[in-house]
């Protein structure tokens, strides 16, 4: 990955002295955001930096094994904490979000600390204003994949013991769909070798992350896929819906339907996917695609959302059906232009 010399070097000029600081990340913290945070913020803390990792709320229970993961603070649950520790930061890192939108009821508490340094790490298209210095690339497979590369041109790879190898792996894992999806470069392979160089145990990490979900999760699997899953434009285009109330009849836990929205695209002929999942005030909209279908800019044009070409997402404040008829329109005005 080509990451400024100049960039790294200013990396290094601000850590050079102890700092106060505190890492935070998106909503609905995945894989990536928790991993590259916690192993942001294990040699930050090694290197003797007071270090504290923030999300705006909970994370799904199939994370919480991950090194450290407890030890984070959920703003949600805890402001009054993550408020006196935002107000006390000399450097405010955003790691796997390209705005502070992205940090929702977190955002006014950054917002309110003026004097910290900011630095963006990120791996999303349309980076935000306001950083300090910033790490912009949307290139990198993960955020944890570029905050390997950060840290190993920063401070070396020898500073990247088990514990920060694990929690890299886990963001490297879930955001590559276990190295299924795009930008899956030599490099990427090179800094995996340097993990398992560092002890990472693959199958049990594996199994953690994909092999621990609850029946209520694999119960709902099946009924989102059978019963729910509706497809347009001669069976290319799919969405499934979910209401609180199917939600419910599943026990519902945060993070049970994760993924479930990549799974129409195992269908040979599919080129995008919607999945729509009713939350207490708004629908959440997650956005897939093939090839050159870009869901980023569908996100944002239809859905106030944005992400990446091939992953997207983004929200709707009307009713679940005025969403399914605003992305069956969406689908087909897209589909007019050539783009779907
Ligand atoms: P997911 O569908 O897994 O929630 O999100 C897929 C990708 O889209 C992730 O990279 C995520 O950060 C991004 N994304 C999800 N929701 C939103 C949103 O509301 N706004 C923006 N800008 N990006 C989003
Ligand atoms: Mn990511």
């Amino acid at each position: 990955m080509n990451i400024d010399f100049s960039d790294i070097e200013q990396f290094k000029t601000l850590f050079a002295e102890p700092r106060r600081v505190v890492i935070v990340s998106h909503t609905n913290p995945d894989g990536d955001a928790i991993g590259s945070s916690l192993a942001l913020a294990e040699v930050l803390r090694m290197r003797g930096h007071e270090t504290t990792c923030i999300v705006p709320n909970r994370f799904p229970y199939y994370l919480e094994w991950i090194p450290r993961a407890k030890e984070m603070l959920v703003y949600r649950f805890d402001a009054e904490q993550a408020k006196a520790t935002i107000d006390c930061a000399d450097v405010i890192i955003c790691a796997d979000m390209n705005n502070l939108s992205r940090l929702e009821e977190l955002s006014e508490a950054i917002a309110s600390n003026t004097t910290a340094k900011r630095l963006l790490i990120d791996h999303h298209l349309n980076p935000g204003e306001g950083f300090d210095l910033v790490f912009s690339h949307p290139e990198s497979s993960s955020t944890a994949f570029l905050v390997y590369s950060i840290l190993s041109q920063a401070f070396g790879t020898q500073i990247i013991d088990r514990t920060i190898a694990t929690q890299l792996y886990v963001g490297i894992i879930t955001d590559t769909g276990n190295f299924a999806f795009s930008h899956l470069t030599p490099e990427l392979f090179r800094a995996v070798a340097v993990l398992v160089e560092a002890g990472i145990d693959i199958p049990t990490i594996y199994n953690n992350i994909y092999n621990s979900f609850t029946e209520g999760r694999a119960r709902l699997f099946g009924y989102a896929i059978n019963r729910k899953m509706k497809t347009l434009l001669k069976g290319t285009v799919a969405y499934i819906s979910l209401t609180e109330e199917e939600l419910r009849r599943y026990w519902f836990q945060q993070g049970d339907s994760e993924g479930f929205v990549n799974y129409p695209l195992t269908v040979k002929k599919m080129r995008m996917s919607a999945m729509f999942t009713q939350q207490h005030d708004f629908i959440r909209v997650s956005l897939r695609s093939r090839g050159n279908i870009d869901v980023d800019t569908f996100a944002r044009r239809y859905f106030n959302g944005g992400g990446h070409r091939n992953a997207a997402g983004g929200k709707s404040f009307m009713t679940m059906d005025e969403t399914i008829r605003h992305y069956i329109a969406a689908v087909e005005e897209y589909h007019a232009e050539g783009k779907v």
